[in-house]
């Protein structure tokens, strides 16, 4: 759907507050710190701007942002038992509301030194999400996003995870349509301006498998491979597309 002028500067501001999420737990992420811990970085920031959390409480989730490390690819549980050590890689993902607009992002960083393997695996994922951000101007197909998102991580050797997908987002953090991160054969609906999409690939280091762990939440690689993810909130504007969720 077309957000109005008036609803894009409410999604602007709750896009703000992700992004200051992601500056504050960027900065508290070093080894010994605990996923928990976190997790109380970003309640701060929530309260300190008067937001909302659109990930507590979602489906009976029960904290602000999602943590996972290493093989885990989206949905971790923050605990006081998860503690970063170097060597790690680290997936946050987390969004706000302000005044019934939300805002969703991630980003993986690095825990202290990090393999080159590891590291390229970042680096190539952040920017297969920018390739799929250029393909978000008006009249465009939506598939073409993931079209672009898919030929980025696997040039560079890696591949992408089917089961979980971008969105559009507004009132709701997860609206129709869905956006795969992948070629679905199909080219999609037309973007127009207005439209508001959160773009987030998932990539995998080894194979597309995924498993779900006994908490119901944690979704890791079948293969134990590494996996990194990187999203944005971003509207498509006259100007081309503008991402919400960057300060
Ligand atoms: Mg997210
Ligand atoms: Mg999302």
């Amino acid at each position: 759907m077309r957000r109005n002028a008036d609803e894009l500067a409410k999604m602007r501001k709750a896009g703000r507050v992700v992004a200051e999420i992601h500056e504050a737990t960027r900065a508290a992420i070093r080894p010994g710190v605990s996923t928990a811990d976190l997790d109380r970085v970003a309640r701060e920031v929530l309260e300190q701007r008067g937001a909302g959390s659109n990930f507590l409480g979602y489906h009976g989730f029960p904290a602000v942002i999602c943590t996972s490390p290493n093989n885990m690819i989206v949905h971790g549980i923050p605990s006081e038992t998860v503690i970063l050590e170097e060597g790690d890689i680290i997936s946050v993902d987390c969004g706000a509301i302000i005044e019934g607009y939300h805002g969703d992002a991630a980003y993986t960083a690095p825990v202290g030194r990090i393999s080159t393997e590891a590291s390229r695996l970042l680096e190539v994922t952040e920017r297969s999400l920018y390739a799929g951000i250029d393909q978000m101007v008006e009249g465009n197909r939506l598939h073409e996003i993931g079209r672009a998102v898919q030929e980025v991580a696997e040039a560079g050797g890696f591949s992408v995870v089917r089961e979980y997908v971008g969105h559009a987002i507004g009132t709701a953090m997860h609206e129709e349509p869905q956006v795969p991160n992948y070629w679905p054969g199909t080219p999609g609906p037309t973007m127009r301006e207005g439209m508001v999409f959160a773009i987030e690939p998932m990539v995998n280091a080894g194979g597309t498998g995924t498993l779900l762990l006994d908490d119901g939440w944690s979704v890791v690689t079948a293969d134990g491979a590494l996996s990194a993810h990187f999203e944005h909130t971003i509207a498509v504007t006259d100007d081309g597309p503008e991402i919400f969720t960057r300060l």
